[in-house]
């Protein structure tokens, strides 16, 4: 006897769900690796709703918003893989415009190790669609955090867990950046280790570059 085929449901979305949505930009036409970032962070992004969802439905609080940003003064080891420099460095040139670019150079010209991220303004990241994956993963639960709060020490069960699969997935989608064109993802996915090699601390990286870059100037070290 024929069996018959099971329909998987569309769950749908609650009321107070988020929903991933892909970021776009016309330079993606011209722009080769602009498109594979953006769809990194597609991915990377669907993983972090279809988490955040499910608590939201056991009636947790997302404690993260706008204008909440303790977390951008503390968290000192944010990993930075070289397609996110290619995009962080490619926005703050071409998208920055007015005060905030002016702020934002001045902060990368005076950014320390240990200062807090050159990216934030009054409480916002102003990086937003190219934020990194570790920035996109961090995301707290029913209070925000105290100033100097490092929730992963002090409430960890309030801190997302990432899910692993969406991750892997967002990371294997950069490797064509770095030659690695494998059709299949299972392929790719065994060939993530690659990209533990090429990664930067953000409070390592040597942003003064960038500024100067804003300027029009070429310093001889790219990103
Ligand atoms: S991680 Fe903490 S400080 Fe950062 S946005 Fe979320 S609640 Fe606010
Ligand atoms: S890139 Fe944005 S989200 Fe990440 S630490 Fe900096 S200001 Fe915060």
């Amino acid at each position: 006897m024929k069996k018959k085929a099971v329909k998987k449901r569309k769950k749908r979305p609650f009321k107070g769900s988020i929903l991933a949505k892909r970021v776009t930009f016309p330079e993606e036409t011209s722009i080769p690796w602009l498109g594979m970032l953006l769809d990194c962070y597609f991915i990377a992004d669907k993983g972090i709703s279809l988490e955040i969802n499910k608590r939201l439905k056991r009636g947790e609080v997302l404690a993260c918003k706008k204008g909440c940003s303790s977390c951008c003064h503390i968290h000192f080891t944010i990993p930075v893989y070289p397609l996110e420099l290619v995009g962080i460095y490619w926005y703050v040139i071409e998208k920055l415009v007015g005060n905030e670019r002016e702020i934002v150079k001045r902060q990368l010209k005076e950014f320390k190790k240990g200062s807090p991220c050159p990216f934030l303004i009054q409480g916002s990241c102003i990086i937003h669609p190219v934020r990194p994956l570790a920035c996109r993963h961090f995301n707290v639960f029913n209070r925000p955090c105290e100033p100097g709060e490092d929730p992963y020490y002090t409430r960890r069960n309030d801190v997302l867990t990432p899910n692993e699969k969406f991750k892997q997935r967002a990371l294997s989608a950069m490797l064509p950046f770095h030659g690695i064109k494998e059709k299949s993802e299972k392929k790719r996915l065994s060939r993530i280790g690659v990209l533990n090699s090429v990664v930067k601390n953000m409070h390592e990286i040597d942003w003064k570059n960038l500024a100067l870059r804003m300027d029009g100037k070429r310093p001889p070290l790219g990103p």
